[in-house]
């Protein structure tokens, strides 16, 4: 058994028909946890669909008015990148509802993970790059306004930059101010990325991605990194590892939401980076220790993954798992 809960549920299915996102990711990591005996099924809870009410803590109550009577626009549907369905909001709320228990139980056992999630793309008034809702900013602010945290802080480790929870946390920042450029003095090698921060309110964003891919318009985080094409195991882990310092000496998180997206692979076929399977474990231990080191919570979500293989995406989210496995059972 595991020193940890894992949230699951068999509809996080996304009923998109035949799309980039592999929907059935899901249900593939929960039956590989299973079969390389990494998780037994007392391991995993199954989640409610969160409330309408902790979505409207997040989302403007227009937006989540469309979603509910399916009027969005021809625009804003296609700006979400995923074909509206009722069944497609369920799955979504259900989604929202899996990060509020993985928050629920990392606050408990110092790990919690939900089997899905890590919608960053998603705006409070609207939905792009197959994120409806956010479900990490939702859980942030229900944990907030149950009183379980005061602060969180987002790692995410998609390939893509963590847009829709940049502008949602956006409105708590407090002042602004240069950090000093990580790369000379770590790296020796100021040319390879760029490290942007501002200082937070109560939750402070930070975002690792591949400069030239999407979104074009990347709305501030707490600090983004801000990577070239084709950055490999070691600089990626050198950059995480500076953010991660900088972000704790600025900020003090009582729960750390990771987006552990599997889309840094270099097989993936919407990123550009050169991470491999074992960098991108080394990834989610670093994340671990860290956090581990300092006695924070770590609630995880799954977010993006396109391997040409889906198998890998599937062995990238597990080895997610893995990783906390070996650091908390120990
Ligand atoms: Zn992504």
């Amino acid at each position: 058994m595991l020193p940890f809960k894992l949230i699951y549920s068999p509809d996080y299915y996304l009923p998109i028909g035949q799309h980039v996102f592999p929907a059935e990711k899901y249900r593939r990591i929960h039956q590989r946890l299973l079969e390389a005996k990494i998780a037994d099924e007392s391991d995993f809870l199954t989640p409610q669909p969160a409330s309408d009410q902790d979505i409207l803590l997040v989302h403007k109550p227009d937006y989540v008015q469309k979603l509910k009577t399916g009027t969005l626009s021809a625009r804003e549907e296609l700006e979400m990148e995923v074909p509206y369905s009722p069944e497609l909001v369920r799955a979504f709320w259900l989604a929202a509802g899996g990060s509020i228990l993985a928050a629920q139980h990392a606050l408990k056992d110092k790990v919690g993970f939900n089997i899905g999630g890590g919608f960053h793309h998603a705006f409070p008034d609207h939905g792009e790059g197959f994120c409806m809702i956010n479900d990490v900013a939702v859980a942030i602010r229900r944990m907030q306004r149950d009183n379980r945290i005061r602060t969180a802080m987002t790692v995410d480790c998609d390939v893509h930059h963590g847009n829709g929870t940049a502008a949602i946390f956006a409105g708590t920042r407090t002042a602004s101010e240069p950090l000093p450029s990580a790369a000379a003095s770590t790296l020796g090698r100021p040319a390879l990325g760029k490290m942007r921060g501002a200082h937070a309110g109560d939750v402070f964003t930070i975002s690792l991605h591949q400069h030239n891919n999407y979104p074009a318009w990347k709305p501030p985080s707490s600090i983004d990194v801000d990577l070239p094409d084709g950055i490999g195991d070691d600089d990626y882990l050198a950059w995480l590892d500076n953010a991660l310092s900088s972000g704790l000496r600025q900020f003090e998180p009582d729960l750390i939401c990771y987006i552990a997206g599997a889309d840094p692979y270099r097989e993936d076929q919407l990123g550009g980076l050169e991470l491999t399977l074992e960098g991108l474990k080394r990834r989610d231990e670093l994340v671990f220790r860290v956090a581990r080191a300092r006695n924070i919570p770590v609630m995880v979500t799954y977010a993006g993954g396109y391997a040409r293989n889906v198998e890998d995406t599937v062995t990238i989210h597990s080895n997610t798992v893995v990783a906390a496995k070996e650091l908390y059972a120990a």
